[in-house]
């Protein structure tokens, strides 16, 4: 060491070198104008902005303060070993360039062995100093005759890196300059570890805790980028899931300990199979998802999916034990087609999942590729926004089928239904009003139906028929808490008496909860008519009777269909008569298509019936 450099352990100073001119005081800032700056520098942290943005900002600060230097930031690497350029915008490229990735010692330049020494560092006069051999033509051409150097520390006074300032002439600190470059030092030590709580926060979000591998979101926006590239040149993708069978075997007979081994095998396996062809990502519990670019064709993406399943059906050795699982797994595959799909970003996952329940489904180890043909959900995207413009148009109509008494076969009332005359043909109700149930339409297009069915008879009451009306209500629009009111409101305006207006529900969903059957019964309370339809296809109808006091039975015409050649549907059909008869409700027998089945009806002492016997769905009631 030289007589131009010193070190110091607690950050004081000891001369030795020449010292540089002291700045005059006018030149030095206040300290209240340190301070704004300090402050300045952390609101930039708070808001976020980019480690290097901040670093620059903390090399401008000092070089304002510090008369006459240019000041730069070096990081130091992960392992501790090597300082790497981050920030020194007066410095000329070619310099920073010569120094950044240099290997911290006892002997480094100025920076290095700051870093390696945990000390200021203070090279009074870079051309006499040993430790600067290897850099002094670098310094040289680029003007720099002095360098301090102070490492910033983190937690556990682990060194984060450097900031130092360079002079063009060989110079020591004035008094109160190294607690300048101590403190702006703490600003990037500061800046830094924020930073890298920033990244890890990013890591976490992006990464299963389990298993390493990228999760959803970290998925989700590869998938973006690879559609975006499909699209634009048509190259194939698939994406296969895999959902790993037998773990909750293994993990309540083994523990989770070799649960989680287990899985953190799938997920080594299924990345190093991956790799440079896509990504594996750990979407939750037993579900991955390979997402495999670059396919040659759909043949290829399913040699991938039968190459995933050999590798993870090889044995496991977990806590010297040897495991086998099993794995479903469903593909989907894409080109540029990816357009078409209703949300693009979530399509191929979603697809992928319809051909992993299929493949579960199917068993045998088959592999389960999408086909829109068998897949609801599509068909919920495709008819929902034309069911929407349909009801716009007024393609929605209602059918009126006859209920008679079975006694004389006299009209009682109709059952509205209803039709939709697509510009693509006639739609089914069985088809449509799922759709309606599953996308929010279902409300409005049960105010539809009621208020035209309450229309259309009252305008056969006006003609002096005394008949009445049955409408179909579909269970989800009883969590409108509203709709008794606006069933009382419409018996008002149309001036229909309520008993001659029946609601049909069948079993779902919001009748198991409260709230259902609240409305329910408020419904009731209006004075119309409750009838529980298609009895005997549900599970929990019977419960449904002791829970709630209904009108009306309508027994499923399947039950009706078999009865004569089936005994248990025959003695279904008893069985609801007898309870509807026993607790005084009436019972509507449906789909009676001849008369044997009327008359056996009948005889076992079914109260009504409907079906084509008595009369076909017809545009109006009267024409019946
Ligand atoms: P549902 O309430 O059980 O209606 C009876 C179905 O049986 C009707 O089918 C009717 O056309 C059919 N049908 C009547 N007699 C016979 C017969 O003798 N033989 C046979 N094979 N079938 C007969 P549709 O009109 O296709 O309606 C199907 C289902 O759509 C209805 O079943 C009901 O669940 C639903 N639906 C219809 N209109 C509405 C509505 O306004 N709102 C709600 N939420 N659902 C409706
Ligand atoms: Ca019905
Ligand atoms: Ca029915």
């Amino acid at each position: 060491m030289t007589g131009t450099r010193t070190t110091s352990d607690d950050g004081a100073m000891t001369e030795t070198g020449g010292r540089r001119p002291l700045p005059t005081p006018a030149a030095r800032p206040h300290p209240t104008q340190r301070l704004i700056r300090h402050n300045d520098i952390l609101d930039l942290v708070v808001q976020n902005a980019s480690l290097s943005n901040i670093l620059q900002v903390v090399t401008g600060m000092v070089e304002r303060e510090i008369r006459g230097c240019r000041a730069s930031v070096l990081l130091l690497d992960e392992p501790g070993l090597h300082l790497r350029a981050a920030a020194a915008p007066s410095l000329p490229a070619e310099y920073t360039a010569a120094i950044d990735g240099v290997e911290i010692g006892p002997q480094v330049g100025t920076c290095g062995t700051a870093a390696y020494e945990k000390r200021v560092v203070i090279t009074t006069d870079i051309a006499t100093d040993p430790a600067w051999v290897p850099w002094l033509g670098a310094a040289a051409e680029a003007g720099l005759a002095a360098c301090w150097s102070t490492p910033f520390l983190g937690l556990h006074g682990r060194v984060l890196g450097t900031l130092a300032v360079y002079f063009d002439h060989p110079c020591a600190p004035a008094a109160g300059e190294l607690e300048l470059l101590h403190d702006a030092g703490h600003l990037a030590a500061v800046a830094v570890q924020h930073d890298a709580v920033r990244r890890l926060l990013h890591d976490t979000h992006r990464t299963h805790p389990l298993t390493g591998l990228p999760n959803r979101v970290a998925l989700t926006e590869r998938l973006r980028a690879v559609e975006a590239d499909a699209v634009e040149t048509g190259d194939r993708f698939a994406v296969v899931q895999v959902a790993i069978e037998g773990m909750s075997h293994i993990n309540e007979g083994l523990g989770p300990t070799v649960g989680d081994s287990v899985l953190r095998t799938v997920a080594g396996r299924l990345g190093r199979l991956i790799e440079g062809r896509g990504v594996a990502a750990h979407l939750w519990g037993c579900d991955f998802v390979v997402l495999v670019v670059g396919l040659l064709d759909d043949d290829d993406a399913r040699t991938m999916a039968e190459q995933i399943r050999s590798a993870l059906t090889e044995p496991f050795d977990v806590e010297g034990m040897t495991l086998v699982v099993d794995v479903s797994i469903g593909l989907s595959t894409y080109g540029s087609d990816v357009l078409d799909a209703g949300d693009p970003a979530d399509e191929p996952l979603r697809t992928a999942n319809v051909a992993l329940e299929r493949a579960k489904l199917a068993g045998n180890q088959v592999i389960g590729v999408y086909d829109p043909h068998s897949d609801p959900g599509a068909a919920v995207r495709l008819l929902a926004p034309e069911l929407r413009r349909g009801m716009d148009d007024e393609e929605l109509t209602l059918a009126y089928q006859p209920v008679v008494t079975l006694g004389d076969e006299k009209l009682d009332h109709y059952e509205a239904l209803l039709r939709w005359a697509s510009p693509h043909g006639t739609v089914s109700p069985e088809e449509f009003v799922p759709v309606a149930e599953q996308t929010g339409l279902v409300a409005d297009l049960g105010r539809y139906a009621f208020s035209r069915a309450l229309a259309e008879t009252a305008r056969v009451r006006a003609a002096g028929r005394d008949v009445g009306v049955s409408v179909n209500l579909s269970v989800l629009q009883l969590s409108d808490e509203g709709l008794p009111g606006r069933i009382a409101d419409l018996l008002g305006e149309y001036d229909v008496p309520a008993h001659r207006v029946t609601l049909e529900v069948t079993e779902g969903v919001l009748l198991n909860s409260a709230k259902g059957w609240g409305t329910l019964a408020r419904i009731r309370d209006v004075g119309v008519r409750v009838s529980l339809d298609d009895f005997g296809t549900g599970f929990s109808q019977i419960g449904y009777l002791r829970r709630f006091r209904f009108d009306e039975i309508k027994i499923d015409r399947t039950f009706v269909r078999d009865m004569e050649s089936d005994v248990m549907a025959r003695a279904i059909v008893v069985g609801t008569i007898g309870l509807a008869r026993a607790a005084d409700m009436d019972v509507v027998a449906e789909g009676i298509e001849n008369r044997t089945q009327a008359d056996l009806l009948r005889e076992l002492g079914c109260t009504h019936g409907q079906g084509y016997l008595f009369g076909r769905p017809a545009s109006t009631p009267s024409a019946t």
